[in-house]
This record gives C-alpha cells, structure tokens and sequence, in this order.
C-alpha cells in the first residue's frame, strides 16, 4: 500500500508510463531531427545564391528582350534597304534601255532617284542608332554570364552539399522514427490516443514528469497536497497537471 516516491519505477504496474516517457523522447528527438531538416545551414547557405541568379536572369530576360526588339528594327532596316537598292537598279535599268522614254519619265526617275537616296542615308542613319544601342546591352549581357558563371558552380556545390545533409538526416529521421514506432507499439491503445492529443494540442508534449513538485511540461509548481495525492496514488495510474493537462508522471 505505501507508494514510496523513491520506488524506483520497479513495479511492473507503472511500466506503461515509464514507456510513455521514453515514447516522448523519441518523439522529440524525431521533432528535432525534422526541424533540423527543415533549418539547414546549408540551405540557408544556398538562398542567397539562388537570389542572386534569379536576379541576373530576371535581368537577363529583360535585356534580352531589349536586344531582341533592337534585332528586329535591324531586320526590318536591312530589308527596306534592299527593297530601296532592288528599286534603284530597276530604275538605272529602266534609264537605261528606256530610249523612248519621255523627258517627264526622265525627271521623274531622276527625281525618286534622289529621295531614295536620301532615305538610304537616312537608313544608314537609323542603323548606326541600332547598333549603337545594342552596345551597352550586349556589353550587359556579357557580363551578366561572367557573373553566373561562378554563381552556377556555387549552387551546383551548395545544393550538392544541402543534398548531402538532408540525407543525413533523412537516415537519422529513419532510425528515430522506427525506435518511435516500436516504443509506441509497446503502449495500449488509450493512453497512446490520450498521450497523442495531448501531444498535438501541447506543442509536442503530451507527458512530463513531475520532478520536485513542478510539472516538467509547463514548469509550473503544483500544490503540496496535490503533489502528495500524486505520490500516494497506485502505480501505474494515469494522473493529469491540474495546470497544463498533460499526464504527469510522479
Ligand atoms: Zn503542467
């Protein structure tokens, strides 16, 4: 009848608790490796890195796009320039085997002769423009790629290095998960469910010990008779912290 608080846990009665506790350090321990997971310092390593490269391809992108407009004027440039040079032949052709034409052809040829001239200059003008522009852009662009160039390589070894980490983990997360499902294997189906919503509810806690009147989970001193109850009531039976409501083990 005398529940001596120093019994040692010895009495196979309390059995049950005492696995409910081991149960919540290994679940613990699976919390912390799965926050590790999440929190890698080579991960966070990376971050930067990739920001930089979106930011130079976002860049990139846009210059690009920029170029590419200034490729297509040229085009544009070059084909009227062709059809303005095609033009002029056919008309010094037409000058030529043009015997019979009239004096009024004549000035006409001559006179669309001039202003196709003058827009030819005019063209050679507006191409001068272009590639003056696309200047500074491909100069851009260059340097953006001299600029990944070792960015890329940082990402290839930062992601190996994050792959290689969570693969450690990964297998540590395994192992802690197995000895977890084999504690919780050990534990009746109740008090599992019981311990399980607490657990969910209590930020991962579901079962504390009670060490020198304080509730481990919440840390909050429960009153001498209360605390005397604890230590008096049978082995084994399930008790709750008056404060936070996790089982609490004496
Ligand atoms: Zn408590």
């Amino acid at each position: 009848m005398d529940a001596s608080p120093d019994a040692g846990g010895t009495n196979e009665a309390e059995a049950p608790l005492r696995h409910l506790l081991e149960l919540q350090d290994a679940d613990v321990h699976v919390d912390q490796l799965a926050y590790r997971r999440r929190h890698l310092p080579e991960q966070a390593a990376l971050e930067p890195v990739l920001a930089q490269l979106a930011s130079l391809d976002e860049e990139r992108l846009a210059v690009s796009a920029e170029r590419q407009q200034l490729v297509a004027r040229e085009l544009e440039l070059e084909r009227e320039t062709a059809a303005l040079v095609a033009r002029v032949a056919a008309i010094d052709e037409r000058a030529r085997s043009a015997s019979a034409g009239s004096y009024r052809d004549q000035e006409a040829m001559a006179a669309e002769i001039e202003a196709l001239g003058r827009r030819r200059g005019e063209l050679e003008e507006l191409e001068l423009e272009v590639l003056e522009a696309a200047e500074p852009l491909d100069a851009r662009l260059a340097q953006i790629e001299a600029d990944r160039a070792p960015l890329l390589l940082e990402a290839e070894a930062g992601r190996a290095a994050v792959a290689a980490a969570a693969a450690g983990i990964d297998a540590e997360i395994l192992a802690a998960t197995d000895r977890r499902s084999a504690l919780a294997a050990a534990i009746a189906a109740p008090l599992l469910g019981e311990y399980e919503a607490l657990r969910q509810r209590l930020g991962g806690v579901g079962v504390a010990r009670l060490v020198r009147g304080v509730c481990a989970g919440c840390h909050l001193a429960l009153p001498a008779t209360e605390v005397d109850r604890l230590h008096k009531a049978p082995p084994g039976s399930v008790a709750h912290c008056e404060q936070c409501g996790r089982i609490l083990v004496p």
